[in-house]
């Protein structure tokens, strides 16, 4: 009995949890790429058209933007449908890395992962920069954190992979940077999508995963600049940014690598 309501509960706990994470990491979206601005000040959320505090009660995630419309209480100006996508997918990928994980330490990797993905995602697809300061509180926490399970299992290795995947991570990108600046002759790469790779790299490890999102990031990438180039909102010369195409990949290595990995050495006959 007590076992079925926590298999009830814990789900929508954390979904709740999801939707409050995905509310904080859309002041995060907001705020961090303006200069004059910072997480902490103003310290009440404001509408970005007339400037007025936001209540409490009409900052509910997702349920206040569908009480109100999409538009601002007070001047009745739209609000980004992005502010309740980032909520719901905020919270859909917690429930995801639960299933995953269940509850554990590497279920806590996982959510400190999205919380800084899901805003470089935004921010980069956006802006076209991937701030250091979700860089660097990535790596802090990811670090710590994956302290916590080599602690726990006493595992030296464990560890030992991360730090190995951030440096990997890095320098693979970096070649990649430096090989296709070379080739197209021109800047290929940002350095923020070098660092986010050796994040990527903290998170997931280094082999077989990398691979994995270097080669989903790059296809998804080609496929999706196609088509935008193709339908006409891009133009071949605009830039692209990278950092959303990797950020996508490692959530996909994250939840299924697994699998996919041994599909794929199943489908090349490696038993
Ligand atoms: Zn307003």
């Amino acid at each position: 009995m007590v076992t079925a309501v926590l298999d009830i509960w814990i789900p929508v706990l954390i979904c709740l949890f999801g939707f409050a994470i995905g509310s904080f990491l859309n002041v995060c979206i907001y705020r961090i790429p303006r200069p004059d601005m910072s997480i902490h000040s103003p310290r009440r959320s404001f509408c970005p058209a007339c400037n007025e505090t936001i209540r409490p009660y009409d900052n509910i995630p997702v349920i206040s933007y569908l009480l109100l419309r999409g538009k601002c209480r007070h001047c009745r100006a739209s609000i980004s449908i992005l502010y309740p996508f980032v909520e719901l997918a905020t919270a859909g990928l917690c429930l995801g890395m639960y299933y995953r994980f269940g509850l554990t330490l590497e279920l806590l990797l996982a959510l400190v992962f999205v919380a800084v993905l899901v805003p470089i995602f935004v921010i980069d697809a956006q802006h076209y920069i991937i701030p250091n300061v979700l860089i660097v509180t990535g790596l802090i926490l990811g670090v710590v954190v994956v302290c916590g399970i080599a602690y726990r299992d006493s595992d030296v290795w464990y560890l030992l992979v991360r730090l190995i995947g951030a440096l990997a991570g890095g320098l693979a990108l970096w070649l990649v940077a430096v090989i296709g600046s070379a080739i197209l002759r021109r800047k290929a790469m940002g350095g923020g999508d070098i660092k986010l790779m050796a994040l990527i790299g903290l998170f997931l490890g280094a082999w077989p995963e990398l691979a994995m999102v270097i080669g989903f990031s790059a296809l998804s990438g080609a496929i999706v600049g196609t088509i935008l180039i193709v339908s006409g909102v891009k133009s071949r010369e605009s830039p692209i940014p990278y950092g959303p195409f990797l950020a996508g990949a490692a959530v996909v290595v994250l939840l299924w690598g697994d699998s996919l990995w041994r599909l794929y050495l199943q489908s090349v006959g490696w038993h």
